[in-house]
């Protein structure tokens, strides 16, 4: 076939790097060569991420780089993808005028359909479908990876655009999920992070009530899968038999990610989030303390008083989570929360940041501290000089901290192995 080597450029979070990878699958079926050359391609796919200004900055900086090489050879088409071409599709069709085509969310599996056709394009109608993965080719040497169990969410947070670009809350069958779970643990996965906008509403779409606890003892079934963990998990939606069935299920790990972005009551009301957050994560860590918990966080919110970011720092300060990630909040035309008053200077978000990310600090030392000396099984994952970071089950893929060991002969990378930790440096863990 002539013109047949894509490249993709995938941005943002997990979510898209499934969806690239179940839509690379489609082009190989259909003949094409995935190419990582972007100088000697034919097509590039830019698969683009919205959720915050530096996101969408990178994707625009992606998009004209990519406009650069058209330049160069006039032959090369580019299409545009994900929640930016959902967003803005309009926009960059006046900015940028070189862009071939444009597939919004809920639709990229047909965009080699539309290549094929060899015409300019563009399908952002239908947001809130929920792709199928049965072409999914893993971009990963490692056996590890995350499988995506709905698309969209029902939730109206007025920070964020991601129902206008994604639609409402869809689940796939437990039967969808599972089989993929299966092809991907035939395939050598033994780790397996679950994901979705909203973990925690899984099945009440499809089966009324909510699903999650009984999809991941499916999962568990597999036994292939060493490691199964839970990714954004929504607060109020998390019950009893959920947080039952991964502490007492072997293969499913004793970790949850909870983005809470906030404690205080008036904050939480304003972001049209559970009010009832910090009994939510009190409650989990009372009945289930050992549980590692992630989550993250949005200060200079507006109408953040120092009062409540007193209260949110300290409540990060009695160190419930192992892992935070921390946001300044920033301003989205399209969301709510932009039409709130009084917005926060830049400065004191800035500022709010810092404290926030120095109290985690000092929980990240003393947690550190008292894992000196305790074993675990972990995986390594990646080779810098001659150490080698590796994760251990209280540690997701990509965001949380690593645990790192001196290369050896018996550590190879991808083969789980036992460890134990001698020590720590700033955030990471140093172990033989
Ligand atoms: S739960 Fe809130 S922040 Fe998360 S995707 Fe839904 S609306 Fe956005």
């Amino acid at each position: 076939m002539k013109n047949n080597k894509v490249s993709f450029i995938t941005l943002g979070c997990s979510k898209n790097t499934v969806e690239a990878e179940s839509v690379i699958g489609l082009f190989l079926k259909e003949g094409y060569e995935i190419s990582s050359d972007l100088s000697k391609t034919d097509i590039i796919i830019i698969h683009t991420c919205s959720f915050i200004q530096d996101a969408q900055a990178e994707s625009h900086y992606q998009i004209q780089q990519a406009g650069l090489l058209k330049q160069k050879n006039k032959d090369l088409k580019i299409y545009v993808s994900g929640c930016l071409a959902q967003l803005l599709q309009e926009k960059m069709q006046k900015d940028y005028p070189f862009i071939d085509g444009y597939v919004g969310t809920g639709n990229f599996d047909k965009i080699v359909k539309l290549i094929k056709k060899n015409k300019s394009f563009a399908d952002t109608s239908c947001a809130g479908g929920v792709n199928t993965f049965k072409s999914r080719v893993l971009s990963t040497n490692l056996p590890s990876t995350y499988i995506k169990i709905a698309e969209g969410c029902n939730h109206r947070c007025s920070y964020c655009i991601i129902p206008n670009l994604r639609g409402n809350f869809v689940s796939r069958t437990i039967k969808s999920v599972t089989d993929e779970a299966k092809a991907l643990a035939d395939a050598g996965i033994q780790e397996l992070n679950v994901i979705a906008q909203d973990t925690t509403s899984y099945g009440i779409d499809i089966y009324g009530k909510l699903s999650l606890a009984k999809l991941l003892k499916e999962l568990a079934k597999i036994k292939q899968l060493k490691w199964i963990r839970l990714l954004y998990a929504y607060p109020s939606t998390i019950t009893k038999e959920l947080l039952e069935t991964i502490y007492e299920t072997e293969n499913i790990c004793n970790y949850i990610d909870i983005p809470i972005q906030h404690i205080s009551k008036s904050v939480l009301k304003n972001m049209k989030r559970p009010v009832n957050t910090r009994k939510i994560i009190e409650d989990i860590k009372k009945d289930f303390p050992n549980i590692t918990l992630r989550t993250s966080l949005i200060t200079g919110f507006p109408n953040e008083t120092e009062k409540d970011f007193k209260e949110l720092l300290s409540f990060i300060k009695q160190n419930y989570f192992e892992h935070i990630g921390i946001f300044g909040y920033s301003d989205q035309k399209l969301a709510q929360s932009y039409k709130l008053k009084n917005k926060i200077s830049q400065q004191i978000i800035e500022k709010r940041v810092q404290l926030l990310a120095s109290a985690q600090f000092k929980n990240v030392i003393k947690n550190n501290k008292e894992k000196i000396g305790e074993t675990f099984e972990v995986l390594p994952e990646s080779v810098s000089g001659n150490k080698i970071s590796c994760r251990a089950y209280f540690q997701a893929p990509e965001i949380d901290n690593t645990i790192i060991v001196n290369k050896s002969k018996k550590i190879e990378l991808g083969k789980f192995t036992e460890i134990t930790v001698k020590d720590y440096k700033d955030y990471d863990l140093i172990a033989k």
